[in-house]
């Protein structure tokens, strides 16, 4: 069997006893260097599942194991090495007066020697595109760079997966198309796994797998193909199909095939 980088095992999560389970029974893998998108509608359990990847939270059933080990208040340090995640709004992940300094935090917590870490800190700059901005007050940059510092200080520690939870939801669609630009450029570059958690199908569109969750559970999961043709019962739960499938299909129904075979 192909191996699994990350494995959800029957895990089910309630953030109290007397609160609704918010996830039940949520088996997935991920494979090592798969770009996974995991999505559906507020409310669904998605960030949840990104906390259960990082030991942010821990299941109440069922198991969370990365690289081969389960996830416990034991091992949790050793796998945020290898997990690295990017929020929402990227003003909250600065602790640094310089995009440098910014990306050197990581790196001191986890205790890199000097010379390593600067050499991190360029590599992971470079990556994303960022060099040229090392010495800059990181609340001067756009929405998008400051996103691609907060990818440079993850990836500077060396994660094996990367977790984007929403973090386009914020930026413009400039901001988005550089994240989305740089996620693939990671794939290309480093040999990573990547889960994006996202309302935006056209970043969907871009993963090898997606998975959708309803209330709490897997409701389905297929190539982004297989998903956009599910037209009518993603709008059920409440999600719409990207613009480009759209405009397909309404080109087709006006009688002009593109070559693209638009998903029936
Ligand atoms: P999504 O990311 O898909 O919007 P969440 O994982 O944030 O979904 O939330 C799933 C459910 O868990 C929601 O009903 C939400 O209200 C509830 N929830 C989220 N965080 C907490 C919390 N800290 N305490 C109690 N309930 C929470």
């Amino acid at each position: 069997m192909e191996r699994s980088f990350l494995t959800f095992n029957n895990v089910s999560f309630q953030y109290r006893e007397d609160y609704p389970w918010v996830l039940q029974n949520v088996t997935l893998n991920v494979k090592p260097n798969e770009w996974v998108a995991i999505i559906g509608h507020n409310g669904s359990g998605k960030s949840t599942m990104a906390k259960l990847m990082n030991g942010l939270l821990f299941p109440q059933h069922g198991s969370v194991v990365v690289d081969g080990e389960e996830l416990a208040e034991e091992t949790i340090w050793e796998i945020r090495k290898k997990v690295g995640m990017v929020f929402q709004n990227p003003d909250n992940q600065f602790v640094g007066t310089t995009v440098k300094d910014d990306v050197a935090f990581g790196l001191e917590n986890h205790g890199v020697p000097r010379e390593e870490m600067i050499k991190r800190i360029q590599q992971s700059l470079e990556t994303v595109g960022m060099s040229s901005y090392e010495n800059q007050e990181p609340h001067r940059l756009s929405g998008g760079q400051k996103q691609r510092v907060a990818i440079a200080s993850v990836l500077a520690v060396s994660p094996e997966l990367i977790i984007f939870d929403e973090a386009t939801a914020m930026l413009d669609p400039k901001g988005r198309r550089e994240i989305m630009n740089t996620v693939n450029h990671l794939r290309r570059e480093r040999d990573v796994s990547i889960i994006t958690i996202t309302h935006d199908l056209n970043e969907v569109a871009m993963a090898d797998r997606v998975i959708v969750m309803n209330k709490g559970e897997v409701w389905h999961e297929g190539t982004p193909r297989e998903i956009f043709a599910k037209q009518a019962e993603l709008t059920d739960i409440g999600l719409d199909a990207p613009f480009v499938t759209k405009l397909a299909h309404e080109l087709k129904d006006m009688g002009l095939d593109l070559e693209m075979e638009p998903i029936n």
